[in-house]
């Protein structure tokens, strides 16, 4: 299996470079413009309509290949928003950008990209890329330059590890939930959410009236927004990759667009804007959880609707419906006599089933392994990801 994973630095353009740049770009849109006319937006279609037109660009043929597959990736994702019925501009690349799979080179700590006669323009590459990029079993596929950065890309083959046992991950508002029945970590991410509360209220108490202002100022605050919160996430899907990497768990997720909680009362003023806030960080949590558990070659279980039906209601030792409370996020459970937290519950349900799934392949060996984890409490460890430092080693407890 491959994995691929990209580093990001920044760096100084030169003119030549913003040359690139503008060619780079009009090449792309000069593709676009002939995928729409003749409506193809495979790879290979567009290849052969559009490169005899790339003539006129003075630019190293391999540019012109990364221009036209760029065009493609454009066009393709066109095509994904008008099958999905959303309304569609036509396409074009603002952004300066170059890239390439081909033709560069690392020599030296240096990233050398050609610019045709044998000349390059050089990039000195930081101690963190470097160090990164030292790692002889890997493979750098690409890169891609903006005005300031360079992100490199770059694979290595990975084996998966066969796990032994399941963590699920319950991802809420203000914490996020990983374990199973023998422990469960839980996560504050309260501050992500003060985060987007005071941005929320800065954007919003703009006038309304230049609805281009409005996105402006959106955009802004949105990026930095974003970069907060990532930051945040990071430093909570790190831990909890390198946790079940450690003990050959399998990470189970729920089927987050069936789930009540996006909808829960209480938490927010509007469900619109519930389902909205609640979007963003669920995915990109799950986002990076998957690539950072992919490159380990640590598996992720993706439950169905139906298998995800239930856990967050359903007593996890005696699978009876639960009752809930009111005040509190806490569930009771008439059969066992005890009071269970709500994300607790879902964890150890997602990873029972995610168990299931698994052990109901290999022949019921599952189920007694199912009855025996449920028999004990778990250990729960509380920690507050906003005070995760980048290399910080949680608590872990004994059971
Ligand atoms: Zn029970």
């Amino acid at each position: 299996m491959k994995a691929i994973k990209s580093v990001k630095q920044f760096y100084t353009p030169d003119n030549q470079i913003i040359d690139f740049f503008e060619i780079f770009r009009h090449m792309v849109n000069h593709c676009i413009r002939i995928g729409l006319q003749n409506d193809a937006h495979t790879l290979k279609r567009l290849t052969i309509l559009s490169y005899h037109e790339l003539k006129l660009y003075d630019i190293i043929s391999y540019y012109k290949l990364c221009a036209i597959s760029k065009a493609a990736g454009i066009l393709s994702n066109r095509k994904q928003s008008v099958k999905r019925g959303m309304n569609t501009k036509d396409p074009y690349l603002k952004k300066p950008i170059l890239l390439s799979c081909y033709g560069f080179k690392i020599v030296n700590g240096i990233f050398k990209i050609p610019l045709g006669d044998r000349k390059y323009f050089d990039i000195t590459l930081n101690a963190h890329t470097k160090q990164i990029l030292s790692d002889n079993s890997l493979k750098i596929n690409s890169f891609s330059l903006t005005q300031d950065s360079i992100s490199i890309s770059y694979s290595k083959e990975v084996v998966q590890i066969e796990f032994t046992q399941t963590v699920g991950i319950d991802r809420n508002l203000r914490n996020i939930t990983v374990g199973n029945c023998n422990e469960v970590i839980q996560f504050d991410v309260s501050k992500a959410v003060k985060i987007v509360e005071s941005t929320k209220s800065i954007t919003s108490s703009s006038k309304r009236n230049d609805s281009r202002i409005v996105k402006r100022l959106y955009s802004k605050y949105g990026t930095r927004r974003k970069n907060r919160i990532n930051q945040l996430l990071h430093q909570v899907s790190k831990i909890v990759v390198e946790q079940a990497t450690k003990n050959r768990q399998s990470l189970v997720f729920e089927d987050i667009k069936h789930i009540r909680k996006m909808y829960q009362k209480g938490n927010w003023q509007g469900r619109r804007h519930r389902s909205k806030m609640n979007g963003w960080s669920f995915s990109e949590i799950k986002r990076q959880i998957e690539y950072k558990a992919r490159w380990n070659g640590t598996q992720v279980i993706q439950l169905s609707k139906s298998e995800t039906r239930g856990t967050s209601t359903l007593c996890p030792k005696c699978g009876k419906r639960l009752q809930e409370q009111r005040t509190s996020r806490d569930l009771w459970c008439d059969i066992c006599q005890r009071w269970q937290d709500r994300d607790v519950v879902a964890v150890m349900n997602q990873s029972l089933r995610g168990l299931l799934r698994f052990s109901s392949s290999k022949g019921g060996a599952g189920e007694a392994m199912v009855q025996e984890s449920g028999s004990k409490e778990p250990v729960i460890l509380k920690v507050d990801a906003s005070k995760l430092r980048p290399n910080s080693d949680i608590y872990h407890p004994k059971a």
